[in-house]
């Protein structure tokens, strides 16, 4: 999608402005320019493709094992790092989670990307795979579209100075069938990491007995719901239509990511009990 920036002039140029910065539609949506942005080279709006990480390192995290720090001062909402590894769909999924348990390993690193596919950073990945989770998160995980695509990266929820371990709340991310303890410290831990939800570890239980008698897993099955779209669909149709500017805004971003027919009437349906003037002309 081309946003609506106006092309950078030599005077905006010279006092150092963002271009493609808070205002621009398409980072309003989630969504980084390509190569048709009108701010062309000057656009701020590209920090997966150009990977503009934060400065980190991993470090020895005690009884967490490895985690990862920031090295400079980070304000909030800064791009850390993209998520990175092997897209895998559901049977290779289920064939990496048979191997990793026959060879026992005590961490994974499995992040839902869609209704269809997992990242797998196990084997092929970038530090960001490092950063451990915590009941109470200085990072979020956030999707983006990127030529298309959906891309995961982590994002500062608060400043965080230099030193200071990177974590977030791997709630909704967990597939393993084994309770992870956590030790994050935090007031509000929850003690244990991926807190399953109920009925989703019966899902995997039943997928996994499926397929002794199915020899070829079905490829289709929605087994990595997108839950956090699912769940953010729900908290918005709980408003009763759309009252504030940011409901729109929250709309909009949710259209780009809907692609099942069940939550995209779901998000016409909100526009539909719609009551506000002002939000329906937004
Ligand atoms: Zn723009
Ligand atoms: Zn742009
Ligand atoms: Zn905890």
């Amino acid at each position: 999608m081309v946003c609506d920036c106006s092309p950078p002039s030599q005077e905006d140029i010279s006092m150092g402005l963002a271009f493609c910065g808070e205002d621009c539609l398409n980072r309003m949506l989630m969504i980084e320019c390509g190569s048709r942005c009108p701010c062309g080279d000057m656009c701020t709006n590209k920090r997966f493709q150009r990977r503009h990480y934060a400065k980190t390192e991993p470090f020895r995290a005690e009884v967490k094992g490895w985690g990862l720090r920031a090295t400079s001062d980070l304000s909030s909402g800064v791009f850390v790092m993209e998520y990175v590894g092997e897209v895998l769909d559901y049977p290779n999924f289920r064939l990496r989670c048979k191997q990793y348990a026959e060879d026992n390993h005590t961490h994974h690193y499995f992040m839902a990307l869609n209704g269809d596919e997992i990242i797998d950073a196990t084997q092929k990945g970038n530090t960001s795979r490092f950063i451990n989770h915590s009941c109470d998160p200085n990072c979020e995980t956030q999707k983006w579209t990127v030529n298309g695509q959906l891309r995961v990266g982590f994002f500062t929820l608060r400043s965080i100075p230099a030193g200071t371990e990177l974590t977030f709340d791997y709630q909704f991310e967990q597939y393993g069938s084994e309770i992870q303890r956590c030790f994050c410290g935090a007031d509000s831990c929850r003690g244990i990491i991926g807190t399953v939800k109920e009925g989703h570890a019966k899902e995997v239980q039943e997928a996994e007995e499926e397929e002794e008698v199915d020899i070829a897993p079905k490829k289709s099955k929605k087994l990595f719901d997108d839950h956090m779209l699912k769940e953010e669909i729900e908290k918005l149709e709980s408003n009763n239509g759309l009252r504030r500017k940011d409901h729109v805004l929250e709309l909009a971003r949710l259209m780009v990511r809907a692609e099942s027919s069940q939550d995209r009437r779901s998000l016409l349906h909100i526009l539909q009990v719609t009551k506000e003037a002002a939000c329906l002309r937004l």
